[in-house]
C-alpha cells in the first residue's frame, strides 16, 4: 500500500492531532511547543501526549455513544480503557471528561486509585485477577468487577462476603464476533482465553445471582481493536441480547457492556467511520434487538481506550545513521532513529503501520521511500515499515511518529538496556512531564549484581 499523499512533508489532519501544524522555520509544532524545543528541553526519543486532543476525543467520544443511547431510549456509560495508556494526569483528564476507568490489573488498578479515581467511577476486569487483586478491588470499593470464568463467581463472591459488601458485577462472554479493522468473523464459538462461551451465560449468570454478595449488573464482551465500524458490534450485541433476554426473565438485568476497539487512522489509508456513525449503528441494532425480543434497551456500557489517547500521541525521535539499499526496482532509505521497538512494540508485535514526518524541519529534496529503523539489535526492530521522507533526511534531523498515544508507552520495555523515555504532555503552548523516563542510573540500580552499587 502506497500512501495518499505525495508531499512527504504535510501533516494529515486524520493522523496527526489538530493542534500539529509546522512554524515558520518548518518544524512540527503540537499543543503549541514545537518539536526542537521538546527535544532540547526533554531529551530524545520523547512521548509527547496532546492534552486538548485526549480531552477533545474524551468528550466527543462520550457525547457521541450517550446521544445514540439517548435515541433509543437509555444511556451510555464510558470508561476508558487504562491499559492504552494510564497515569495519574490521564486518569484525571478522563474523569473530567466525564468517562469511568477500566483497569485490568492491581497495578493499573493502584494508579487510577492513587490518581484520585473515585473508586465507584472504577471498572476491573481481566481473565486471571488474582485472589489478592479481587479482595484489594472490592476492599476499594470498585464500581464494577467482570468475572471472566466460572471459577471468579466464587472468588470475587466470596471476597465481597468477607469484605460486608454487595459487589456488582459483569459476565465476560464470548460473543463469538471477533473484529478487526474492515471485517468481522462470526463464529459459533471463539478460540480465544477471554470470557465464558455465549451457550453458558444464562446459567452463570444464574449462578451469579444466587450469591447475596453479587450484585449481577449484565453481560460484558469486547470484539477487537482498531475496528472500523458498527457491523462487528451490532452482530455481537445482537447475540448477547438473546441470553440477555433469557436473564431479564430471573430478574433486572440493567446493563449490556460492549466493551472497546473503535480504530484510528495511523496512516492516510486507514478510514475509520466517524464515532457519531458507529454510535448510531450499535444503537439501532441493539434498539431492533430489544423490539424484537419485546424488551427494554438496557444501559449501555463501552470502553474505548486507543480511539481517546492513540491520536493524542506523538513520538520524537534523532535520526542517527541513513542507509541507501537497493531493493528490486529502486532504493530504500533505512533511517535509524534513537529508539525502537523498546518504545513502539507495535509493529514487531502485530506489523502495526505508522506515519513519519521530518519535525525540526521541511525538506528540500523531492520525496523517498525509506524505512525507519530503531536502535536495538533485532532485524524486526521498525519503527515504520513504509513512508516518504524527503530525500535530503540525514543525521541529526527530529522525526516525529503520530498516533503513538496508544500502546507504546504502556507496551514500552528495557530491551538492550535502552532507558524508557518520558512523556510530556503539551497544552496551550506549555510542556511538562507526566511519567518520568528512566535513566541509566535507575537501570543500574535495579541491578542487584553491580558491586559497590546496591
Ligand atoms: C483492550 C480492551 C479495551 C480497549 O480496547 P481499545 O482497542 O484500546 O479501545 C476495552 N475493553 C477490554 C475488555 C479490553 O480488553
Amino acid at each position: 500500500m502506497s500512501h495518499a499523499s505525495a508531499d512527504a512533508d504535510v501533516l494529515d489532519p486524520a493522523v496527526w492531532p489538530a493542534s500539529a501544524h509546522r512554524d515558520a522555520a518548518g518544524a512540527i509544532v503540537v499543543g503549541g511547543v514545537s518539536a526542537p524545543e521538546l527535544v532540547a528541553r526533554f531529551g530524545s526519543p520523547l512521548y509527547v501526549l496532546d492534552e486538548d486532543e485526549a480531552r477533545a476525543r474524551a468528550r466527543r467520544i462520550r457525547t457521541a455513544l450517550a446521544d445514540a443511547a439517548r435515541a433509543i431510549g437509555t444511556e451510555a456509560h464510558v470508561y476508558y480503557a487504562g491499559k492504552a495508556f494510564l497515569s495519574g494526569e490521564a486518569a484525571r483528564w478522563m474523569v473530567e471528561e466525564g468517562l469511568g476507568i477500566d483497569v485490568c490489573t492491581g497495578g493499573e488498578l493502584a494508579v487510577a486509585l492513587a490518581a484520585g479515581v473515585a473508586p465507584a467511577l472504577i471498572g476491573f476486569h481481566g481473565n486471571n485477577k488474582s485472589v489478592a487483586e479481587i479482595e484489594r478491588a472490592v476492599a476499594a470499593g470498585v464500581g464494577t468487577i467482570v468475572i471472566d470464568s466460572e471459577i471468579e463467581i466464587e472468588r470475587v463472591a466470596r471476597a465481597a462476603r468477607a469484605a460486608g459488601r454487595v459487589q456488582r458485577v459483569r459476565l465476560r462472554v464470548n460473543s463469538g464476533v471477533h473484529a478487526s479493522t474492515h471485517e468481522f468473523l462470526a463464529t459459533a464459538h471463539e478460540d480465544q482465553k477471554f470470557g465464558v462461551p455465549l451457550g453458558r451465560a444464562v446459567e452463570l449468570g444464574v449462578r451469579i445471582r444466587a450469591h447475596d454478595s453479587l450484585d449481577f449488573l449484565g453481560l460484558h464482551c469486547h470484539i477487537g481493536s482498531q475496528i472500523f465500524d458498527a457491523g462487528g458490534f451490532a452482530e455481537s450485541a445482537a447475540r448477547l441480547l438473546d441470553a440477555h433476554a433469557a436473564l431479564l426473565a430471573g430478574g433486572e438485568v440493567p446493563e449490556l457492556n460492549l466493551g472497546g476497539g473503535f480504530g484510528i487512522a495511523y496512516t492516510s489509508d486507514d478510514t475509520p467511520a466517524p464515532i457519531e456513525e458507529i454510535a448510531a449503528g450499535i444503537a439501532a441494532a441493539v434498539a431492533d434487538g430489544c423490539r424484537e425480543r419485546g424488551i427494554r434497551p438496557p444501559r449501555l456500557a463501552f470502553e474505548p481506550g486507543r480511539a481517546i489517547i492513540g491520536p493524542a500521541g506523538v513520538t520524537l525521535y534523532t535520526v542517527g545513521t541513513v542507509k541507501a539499499v537497493p531493493i528490486d526496482g529502486g532504493v530504500r532509505h533505512y533511517v535509524s532513529v534513537d529508539g525502537g521497538m523498546s518504545d513502539n512494540a507495535r509493529p514487531a508485535l502485530y506489523g502495526a503501520d505508522y506515519t513519519v514526518r521530518l519535525a525540526s524541519r521541511t525538506g528540500t529534496a523531492d520525496p523517498v521511500l525509506v524505512r525507519v529503523a530503531g536502535k536495538h539489535c533485532e532485524a524486526g526492530d521498525i519503527v515504520v515499515d513504509h513512508d516518504q521522507l524527503p530525500g535530503d533526511v540525514g543525521p541529526g534531523d527530529l522525526v516525529a511518529l503520530a498516533a503513538t498515544g496508544a500502546y507504546c508507552w504502556s507496551l514500552a520495555s528495557n530491551y538492550n538496556h535502552v532507558p524508557r523515555p518520558p512523556v510530556v504532555a503539551v497544552a496551550g503552548g506549555e510542556a511538562r512531564v507526566i511519567v518520568h523516563g528512566d535513566t541509566e542510573e535507575s537501570l543500574l540500580a535495579r541491578d542487584a549484581g553491580l558491586r559497590g552499587r546496591n
